[in-house]
């Protein structure tokens, strides 16, 4: 029902691709990363909660949106979205022609954030499933042990005087943190990249961004006093910890928020003080349950370790075959290096 081509995804009973690289007539979406949501196509599909952060980030442009669950046709392909659990809006994109069954996963993360919907197993004959991170060595702690461990840090922080600059992901992991540490703060200074997202969400209305449920929010700029920048909580992107941006907080402490973050090595490389490895991704045990639960008979490995979690699938008897695609890893902060 899905056929790879250099465009990406495609099905041709329904003339659509999804979450294609290249310009096409037809594009489901399945989240607003970049790395799925591209430019030029003329017409796009996707959940609600992604329209108004696709217009964020590719401007005017013919867009349509559903909610979960609700059957849409496109010649004799019957579509729907299902939640992805990854960051606000994603989607799985289930197929059924003739009574066959497919899903591409997109992204995906299992454990509920409580922003992004959560995550269902969607039955079916072929599940078309992400491997960021699938290795066996990516084993998420439970949230709230990590975000304790982030709110530790702070006050340990602010005890020394030092201002806490925690780099996230502008668009998911950022609103995890906002939400997270409003127990530790009344107000959070952020980076102009994430209070854009962020004000993207508030204004399109999406469920749990009113001021009542969150800090208060304060963008950084060059005219932000000295005096609220000492001591302050911080989030930022990835980048910021290495530009000239990131010194106006001294004295301050870095922390990132990456799955990448599970390797102790990639903390030191990072030059960060601390790293808590906070992923919007589905861990290794996730991404096998997760195979496991939609029942499929053959599985397609797409972006991160497709190697190895497609291997590993076979030695377990089931049907598994890689894929190459252009998605990429921006979502988690490029450090996949791994030899
Ligand atoms: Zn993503
Ligand atoms: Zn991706």
């Amino acid at each position: 029902m899905i056929e790879f081509t250099p465009q990406g995804l495609y099905c041709p009973a329904g003339n659509f691709y999804i979450d294609p690289w290249k310009p096409v007539e037809k594009a489901i979406i399945t989240h607003a990363h970049s790395d799925h949501a591209r430019w030029g196509h003329q017409y796009y599909l996707s959940h609600h909660f992604t329209k108004p952060l696709l217009q964020l980030r590719l401007g005017n442009n013919n867009y349509h949106s559903v909610g979960w669950n609700e059957p849409i046709r496109m010649n004799d392909v019957k579509i729907s979205l299902h939640p992805a659990g990854h960051i606000i809006g994603s989607s799985q994109i289930r197929l059924e022609l003739k009574g066959e069954v497919w899903v591409v996963s997109g992204d995906y993360k299992i454990e509920n954030d409580g922003i992004s919907g959560e995550f269902e197993p969607v039955p079916c004959n072929t599940f078309i499933t992400e491997s960021t991170f699938g290795l066996p060595i990516y084993n998420w702690k439970p949230q709230p042990e990590i975000f304790a461990n982030i709110q530790n840090w702070i006050r340990l922080n602010r005890s020394a005087g030092k201002a806490s600059v925690l780099i996230a992901y502008s668009l998911g992991k950022a609103q995890r943190l906002l939400k997270a540490l409003k127990e530790v703060c009344d107000t959070i200074l952020v980076h102009g990249a994430v209070w854009n997202a962020h004000q993207a969400l508030v204004s399109a209305g999406i469920p749990g961004f009113s001021t009542a449920d969150l800090p208060v929010l304060e963008k950084v700029t060059p005219e932000t006093p000295k005096k609220k920048l000492m001591g302050s909580v911080v989030i930022a992107p990835s980048g910021a910890e290495s530009s000239p941006w990131i010194k106006r907080f001294s004295p301050y402490s870095i922390g990132i928020c990456s799955g990448w973050m599970q390797v102790r090595g990639n903390v030191r490389r990072k030059n960060a003080d601390a790293g808590f490895a906070l992923s919007d991704h589905a861990d290794w045990n996730g991404l096998l349950k997760t195979v496991k639960d939609t029942g499929a008979e053959k599985i397609f490995v797409t972006h991160g370790f497709q190697a190895v979690f497609s291997r590993y699938l076979i030695e377990k008897g089931i049907a598994a075959a890689e894929v190459k695609t252009e998605f990429g890893m921006e979502d988690e902060s490029e450090i996949p290096v791994e030899s």
